[in-house]
């Protein structure tokens, strides 16, 4: 079950970021490593914006990290949300993957117990069409049994 409505527009893989999405095709979650000073940035991006080098490579990072920011969307942009409850959309700050944060949501925390600094794990979360979203559960041991 996907945790956004169906109806909701899917990401467009393009020529930038089809690697990561192909990666998590495969369940893998890959962020874009500088080939020459190892920089990682995200989103992807042809040039790394520290040394401006060409060469990168798409480094396996953990799938683990801590919220870095988050909000609770309580009114519906888009049509396919109308009536729904609301949802958080989180900042992940990844582990192994410098200051990367991946925007995503936080699949199974209510609204008000969320918190800057919690830990979350990956879950794979499959949406019309089969594509994998790279989604986050709880990874607080005293939310656990919530
Ligand atoms: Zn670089």
């Amino acid at each position: 079950v996907s945790y956004l409505p169906s109806g909701m527009p899917v990401p467009e893989p393009g020529p930038e970021d089809h690697q990561f999405w192909e990666a998590c095709a495969r369940r893998e979650l890959r962020i874009q490593q500088c080939a020459a000073c190892s920089h990682f940035r995200h989103p992807p991006a042809p040039i790394c914006p520290v040394c401006r080098s060409f060469q990168s490579v798409w480094t396996l990072v953990p799938g683990t990290g801590s919220v870095f920011s988050y909000t609770v969307a309580w009114h519906p942009v888009h049509p396919s949300q109308r009536g729904k409850p609301p949802y958080n959309v989180v900042l992940v700050l990844l582990d192994g993957a410098g200051d990367v944060r991946l925007i995503s949501n936080l699949i199974d925390v209510h609204p008000e117990r969320l918190a800057i600094g919690m830990r979350v794990k990956l879950r794979w979360d499959e949406i019309e069409g089969g594509m994998l979203l790279p989604l986050f559960v709880s990874d607080e041991k005293d939310l656990a049994s919530d």
